[in-house]
């Protein structure tokens, strides 16, 4: 039996057209409703065929779901679920897909009291954004995270949801969610960031050069901070705490390696770099990426 008939989706940029696409493929009897307040990909959502309404009033999308996920960025979850309270149905889940989840689940609970939370965050993605950009198989074999105050009934039903998609679940403290996440992906993308604007910055090396010479791993830097500006600036402002806790970590351990190369302690780099190199071992084994050399990607 499928955990939802009547679904909603809010928001159908890069997550929300890829959960649409893959309801259809592998739920193709739900109701899908979605909304977006852009015309243009409002327009688009109707031309690729991936949801059966499509409008511009989140409102109207959630009036008969049994599940409403919100696809927007972090800091306009509050708003969007205000928008949204007085329409839902009874005993309809409200979900969403925010990277950050402690904020997440505040600013619902404000807004939509008395309605069922289970805040989730599919750890996939792609530095792509809009309805385009989106792919049925992007949770396939990818964790979903899932940080309800109190797991039951509505969690389980939102973890058959996901398992439905091809992903794994974990249910998660919110708060525990949002350290592991501040390592794994929001500290991965401030340096990438940082690192790709200091390059452009360098006087001594002209932004030609930079481009030219890409392949010695620059490149790599260069597709993580090409991801969307508006959702990673409401990453490091809704998730700050964990972000700089960790970034203070790295920084020490960043100036231990300054220092290794300094003084020329060359077992230190080795004994790190090895290090690394099984963690990567690791990740290839648990299937998370594939051992193709430079991920495969032609250039
Ligand atoms: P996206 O492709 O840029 O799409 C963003 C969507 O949010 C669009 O539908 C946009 O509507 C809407 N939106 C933007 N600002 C809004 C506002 N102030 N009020 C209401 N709607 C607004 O972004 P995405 O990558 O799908 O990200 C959506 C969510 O998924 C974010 O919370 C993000 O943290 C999370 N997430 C992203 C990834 C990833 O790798 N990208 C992975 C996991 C989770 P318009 O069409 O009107 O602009």
């Amino acid at each position: 039996m499928l955990p939802f008939s009547r679904v909603a989706i809010i928001g159908m940029g890069l997550i929300g057209s890829s959960l649409a696409r893959a309801v259809r493929e592998a739920m193709p009897t739900v109701r899908l409703t979605v909304s977006d307040g852009d015309a243009d990909v409002r327009a688009r959502v109707l031309d690729l065929d991936i949801a059966d309404d499509v409008t511009d009033n989140a409102g109207a999308a959630v009036v008969d779901a049994e599940l409403v996920i919100l696809a927007v960025p972090v800091g306009a979850m509050g708003a969007v679920a205000a928008e949204i309270a007085a329409d839902l149905a009874p005993g309809a889940i409200v979900s969403d897909v925010g990277s950050v989840k402690g904020r997440v689940l505040a600013d619902l609970t404000a807004a939509l009291p008395g309605i069922a939370i289970v805040p989730g965050h599919p750890v996939a993605g792609t530095e792509k954004s809009g309805p385009d950009a989106g792919f049925a198989s992007l949770f396939r074999d990818r964790w979903c995270i899932l940080t309800p105050a109190k797991e039951g009934a509505d969690s389980a039903r939102v973890s058959a949801f996901w398992e439905r998609l091809g992903a794994k679940v974990e249910i998660m403290d919110a708060a525990h969610h949002d350290r592991v996440l501040a390592v794994t992906s929001h500290l991965p993308h401030l340096i990438a960031y940082s690192i790709v604007g200091t390059a452009s910055d360098l006087e001594s090396v002209t932004r030609s050069e930079v481009i030219k010479f890409s392949a010695g791993g620059f490149r790599d830097f260069t597709r993580i901070a090409a991801s969307d500006p508006v959702m990673w600036r409401d990453v490091f402002l809704n998730n700050r705490e964990a972000v700089l806790e960790t970034l203070g970590r790295f920084t020490e351990d960043l100036v231990a390696l300054q220092r290794a190369i300094r003084w020329g302690e060359g077992d230190t780099l080795e004994a790190l770099f090895t290090r690394t190199r099984a963690i990567r071992r690791s990740i290839i084994d648990e299937g998370q990426d594939t051992e193709t050399p430079d991920f495969g990607r032609p250039h």
